[in-house]
């Protein structure tokens, strides 16, 4: 499972392995806590994840 989340430092899309705690943001460099983050969605597969995050942006201003 992956998740998508919100960077609490950047505010940009992350995606996440569910599997682990937290994500360091590649933008920012900040550790990511997948507990406290926002998430906003949720994929089986990798590819899918990206898929979504590519989905998020467009609807994003
Ligand atoms: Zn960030």
């Amino acid at each position: 499972m992956y998740l998508i989340i919100i960077c609490s430092g950047c505010g940009r899309l992350l995606i996440a392995d569910a599997s682990t705690k937290s994500r360091k943001c590649p933008y920012c460099g900040i550790k990511v806590w997948l507990s406290k983050a926002k998430k906003v969605g949720r994929a089986e597969k990798a590819i899918e994840a990206s898929v979504l995050v590519q989905q998020l942006k467009r609807k994003r201003p």
